[in-house]
């Protein structure tokens, strides 16, 4: 007699709502751990661990318990988990016996993956199902699926959005006016940007202004005061060791005050015509939407996008992501309904499926960058 008939209806309904696949665990380990098997013990470091595994019985049960607090030193990975948190979890619903391995093999190839030898692999001929990472890995599932759709999501992007990288662009007053931009609306960055460049048109006459003055001109914008004192010294800067023209290398706009990653990376970009990546809010956002990155930070989303993405996406990438951001891809709500990119690639229904398993596994926790931002999808047939 086959187990359907002898099955009550309740047991037919929780095999039902059951979903075989595989699945990343991304683990912080505070402090070392031991790791017992057979007769020899493994020293495990502290730092950041991602573990592969697979449940074809049902990843919510699986993570479940992978998730609760236990005693128990069954398999491998019980032994990491008595000492780390899970921080991440990353899954993939499917049936394929094959899909672990194969995972498992894509995670020894990430950015700085140190596999632990055996670990978790005791039943197949993988190196190790675990590897350990000095910081937290980056690195999506589903980047490879995002990057085949790229030329179509850009393509889609292209016939939507302006492309300033296009335009020629003065770096003067391309650096005065990022460096204004933090913590400040477009409007009133643009307008105060132009008041500063029609009274002050170069380094040297900036390099030159009372600091008074200067913030008084800019006291619209956030942190006006600091600003001020960062455009005179960047000045200064620009005129005493660049003879008056702005740095075309990453590593001299970096080092003027109060220039940053993102204010750099879109100098280079914009002015110079450069392959660099300008990371700020929405393109931390959209990307992780997307499924191209699994980051945290936007600092970690420039590292990640310069592992993934094909230098010929960098420049466009923050002109195109910031006006969809404004205008579609909105924090918190994204219109996905009157999108054109949810025809063309973009992964978020897969993170929402991801999120509709995960929201039955007790104490899963949110995703690293979209967190509440990511609503859990009705159960997708
Ligand atoms: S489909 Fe939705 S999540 Fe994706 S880019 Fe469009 S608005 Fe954003």
């Amino acid at each position: 007699m086959s187990t359907a008939l002898t099955a009550t209806p309740d047991r037919q309904a929780e095999a039902r709502s059951r979903t075989p696949g595989v699945y990343l665990l991304t683990l912080r380990l505070p402090r070392a751990a031991t790791w017992c098997h057979g007769s020899t013990q493994t020293r495990l470091r502290p730092g950041w661990y991602v573990y592969t595994g697979s449940a074809m019985g049902g990843l919510e049960g699986r993570l479940a318990r992978h998730l609760r607090t236990s005693t128990v030193r069954h398999w491998h990975l019980d032994y990491l988990l008595s000492g780390a948190r899970v921080v991440d979890i990353q899954a993939l619903a499917g049936r394929d016996p094959d899909a672990e391995c194969r995972l498992a093999a894509a995670v020894r190839t990430w950015p700085g993956a140190e596999a632990v030898p055996g670990f978790g692999a005791g039943d197949c001929r993988c190196d190790s199902h675990l590897c350990r990472f000095a910081r937290r890995p980056g690195t999506s599932v589903r980047a490879s699926a995002v990057l085949a759709q790229l030329p179509g999501l850009f393509g889609a992007l292209a016939a939507r959005y302006a492309d300033y990288t296009a335009e020629a662009r003065a770096p003067f007053p391309t650096l005065v006016t990022c460096a204004l931009s933090l913590r400040t609306r477009d409007p009133v960055t643009e307008a105060v940007a132009a008041r500063v460049l029609a009274r002050w048109q170069s380094p040297a006459e900036l390099a030159g202004a009372a600091l008074d003055d200067l913030a008084d001109c800019i006291h619209a914008v956030g942190m006006f005061r600091q600003k001020a004192r960062h455009l005179i010294a960047l000045s200064r800067q620009i005129e005493e060791r660049h003879g008056g023209r702005v740095p075309d290398r990453l590593d001299q706009l970096l080092a003027l005050p109060g220039v940053g990653s993102k204010t750099a990376n879109l100098v280079l970009s914009f002015a110079f015509h450069q392959d660099a990546i300008c990371v700020d809010t929405h393109v931390h956002r959209l990307c992780n939407r997307w499924g191209l990155v699994r980051t945290a930070a936007p600092a970690d989303t420039e590292r990640e996008l310069q592992a993934v993405l094909p230098r010929q996406y960098w420049a466009r990438l923050n002109p195109f992501l910031v006006q969809h951001g404004q205008q579609l891809c909105l924090p918190g709500r994204p219109r996905c309904g009157r999108c054109p990119l949810a025809a063309a690639g973009c992964g978020y229904a897969d993170l929402r499926r991801e999120r509709h398993l995960l929201r039955t596994v007790c104490a899963a926790p949110p995703h690293p960058c979209l967190g509440a931002d990511l609503p859990a999808e009705a159960r997708p047939t």
